[in-house]
């Protein structure tokens, strides 16, 4: 008995895999609409001059490669483990169905790949391209990721995210059609933002049935986009306290079938201007386990769900 309160990824891994699964993050070399003029050129406000993939291996090299390069790197933890494939940088669907059908299959013949997953943003899923998602997905283990990041319009073009809470919503419709899973990724900290939209977000991803969540929290770094807008613009920026006290709220509001992947940020503690508690991401976990146990509550209690998650 683990006595989990919410539905951790590795205890999905552990009930359909039977072991622990790790992923290995690929660059695919893909670039975004966001950034190379299509929408615009500045990008999201938040992202990152890797495309939001921090830890991802190099563009330079061959899918294979970055596969091996990265099981090297991990040798001391994975043994005969299996892993997901996951297209991290930029929007891993803006290219050719063939170029993405190549790059895609290049990973799942790695023996050491047992499915994969796609990082992209809801306005680059053509049903062409759903059509070759639902093609893998019948053959093996796939989730797509979208960054919806908030539900509120308004704050969406703050952040400059390029499209309308109206395209997540078709293109998830589309995806569930397929029965293609998908995680939902949302910030918590955009500026202006109230706990009213934070809810409203988290009613939106148990409406469209999300099958999994990955929570942020708005990092800021130094020399970015983000920084430049906080000093002209500050907003605010949580404490530790607060921050892990949302968390726990948002958690008790969502549905008890949605898969948690992530509840906070990683930037690299070097490159971080603010909150500078967030590059401590085992004592935020902590401290928000702690606090459900405290409260005694778990994820959906205040959706109706039952505390099921000891699997
Ligand atoms: S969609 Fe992703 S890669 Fe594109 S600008 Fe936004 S965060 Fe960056």
């Amino acid at each position: 008995m683990n006595n989990d309160r919410f539905y951790k990824l590795n205890s999905f891994f552990r009930k359909n895999f039977k072991e622990k699964i790790y992923k290995v993050s690929l660059d695919g070399g893909f670039t975004c609409p966001n950034r190379d003029g299509k929408i615009s050129r500045e990008g999201c406000l938040f992202c990152s001059d890797s495309g939001s993939g921090e830890f991802a291996g190099s563009r330079c090299k061959s899918i294979r490669e970055q596969i091996d390069e990265q099981l090297d790197f991990m040798k001391n933890k994975i043994k005969d483990e299996k892993v997901i494939a996951y297209f991290q940088n930029f929007t891993n669907t803006y290219d050719s169905v063939e170029n993405l059908r190549k790059k895609y299959y290049e990973a799942l013949e790695h023996p050491k790949v047992i499915g994969i997953a796609i990082a992209t943003r809801p306005d680059c899923l053509s049903l062409e391209i759903i059509e070759l998602l639902n093609e893998i997905n019948k053959k093996t283990f796939l989730w797509i990721e979208l960054g919806l990041q908030t539900a509120n319009d308004e704050i969406a073009k703050i952040i400059n995210r390029g499209y309308k809470l109206d395209c997540y919503l078709e293109a998830t419709k589309n995806l569930r059609e397929k029965n293609i899973k998908f995680v939902t990724h949302m910030i918590v900290g955009l500026p202006n933002e109230t706990k009213e939209d934070l809810y409203k977000t988290i009613e939106i991803i148990n409406s469209v049935k999300s099958w999994g969540i990955k929570i942020h929290l708005l990092y800021i770094l130094k020399n970015s986009k983000l920084l430049k807008y906080y000093e002209k613009s500050p907003f605010k920026i949580y404490t530790q306290n607060e921050y892990t006290d949302i968390v726990v709220e948002l958690l008790e509001r969502l549905d008890s079938n949605i898969v948690v992947h992530r509840l906070t940020g990683d930037a690299k503690k070097e490159d971080l201007f603010e909150p500078k508690w967030s590059s401590n991401k085992r004592g935020i976990l902590n401290e928000i386990e702690k606090k459900l146990k405290i409260k005694d509550t778990f994820q959906s209690k205040e959706v109706g769900g039952k505390n099921e998650y000891n699997i």
